[in-house]
C-alpha cells in the first residue's frame, strides 16, 4: 500500500464516532503526510444522565473534547454541523452541507460509518439512527451530489466547484475487506479517545475494549493491532 499523503475527510454523527472507528488509521496516515479533516453532523447534546446538565452546556463540552482529541491525532480542522443529537435525518439539507465541505477541502478519500449496519445479532446491538443518517447522507454527498456540475449551482457560484472522491472506507465491525495495521498508533488512538471525558466513564475499560477489537482485526493480517473497513474504490 502506497503512502496516504492525500486529503482525507472523515464524517461521523457524534463527537467520538471517528475516533472509535478510525483514529488509529488516521494517526498513521497523518504520519505519512495526509491532511485530515473531521466533519461531525450533530452537536452531541443529548447523551447525559446528569440532572444538572443542559443540552447547551453538553454541546459545548463535547465540541471542546472533540477538538482536543483531534489535536492529539494531528487532524487539521473539525467541522461541526450542529444538528441535534438523536434527531439526524439524511435530508437534502444535510447532504448539501456535506457536499459543501467535500467541495471545499476536495478529499481523495472519505471515511464514514456503514449505512447498511442496522443491527448485529452476533454483537448484540442496534446501530444508532444518527450513525445511519450521517453515513447515508455522506454516501449521497460523495455520489452523485458533490460530483455533478448541475447539482447545487448556488454552491458552484460561491466557488465550491464539483469534486470527485476516489475512495470510500466504511466502518466494518464484521467482514472488512480492507485492514489497516495500527500497531504503531494504537497508543495515540487511546489517548485521543480519553479526551472524550464526558462520554467515557471508565477509561481503563475503554482501553481494554479498544485493544480487544484491534487485536481481533489484527489477526486477519498478522498485525498486533488493526482497524477494519469496507473499501469502495470509485471508478
Ligand atoms: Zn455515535
Amino acid at each position: 500500500m502506497s503512502k496516504r499523503n492525500e486529503v482525507i475527510l472523515a464524517v461521523g454523527a457524534h463527537q467520538d464516532d471517528i475516533d472509535f472507528i478510525a483514529s488509529g488509521s488516521i494517526a498513521k496516515w497523518i504520519g505519512e503526510g495526509a491532511v485530515v479533516y473531521y466533519l461531525l453532523c450533530t452537536n452531541g447534546n443529548k447523551g447525559s444522565d446528569d440532572p444538572k446538565m443542559t443540552s447547551a452546556k453538553l454541546a459545548k463540552i463535547r465540541r471542546k473534547e472533540q477538538e482536543d482529541a483531534a489535536k492529539v491525532l494531528g487532524v487539521k480542522k473539525v467541522y461541526f454541523l450542529n444538528h441535534h443529537d438523536t434527531e439526524l435525518e439524511p435530508t437534502l439539507e444535510l447532504k448539501k452541507e456535506i457536499v459543501k465541505v467535500i467541495r471545499k477541502i476536495r478529499p481523495a478519500l472519505v471515511v464514514t460509518l456503514d449505512p447498511t449496519a442496522r443491527y448485529s445479532i452476533d454483537l448484540g446491538y442496534i446501530n444508532h439512527p444518527d450513525h445511519i443518517a450521517a453515513a447515508e447522507a455522506t454516501l449521497s454527498a460523495v455520489f452523485p451530489l458533490a460530483r455533478d456540475r448541475l447539482t447545487f449551482p448556488d454552491l458552484a457560484k460561491k466557488g465550491f466547484a464539483p469534486h470527485k472522491v476516489k475512495e470510500i472506507l466504511l466502518t466494518a465491525f464484521e467482514k472488512p475487506n480492507f485492514i489497516v495495521d495500527i500497531t504503531d498508533t494504537l497508543d495515540l488512538k487511546i489517548k485521543a479517545l480519553k479526551e472524550h471525558k464526558s462520554q467515557i466513564k471508565d477509561p481503563s475499560q475503554m482501553e481494554k475494549m479498544i485493544k480487544l477489537w484491534a487485536r481481533r482485526s489484527g489477526r486477519k493480517i498478522k498485525a498486533k493491532y488493526a482497524e477494519g473497513f469496507k473499501r469502495i474504490v470509485l471508478r
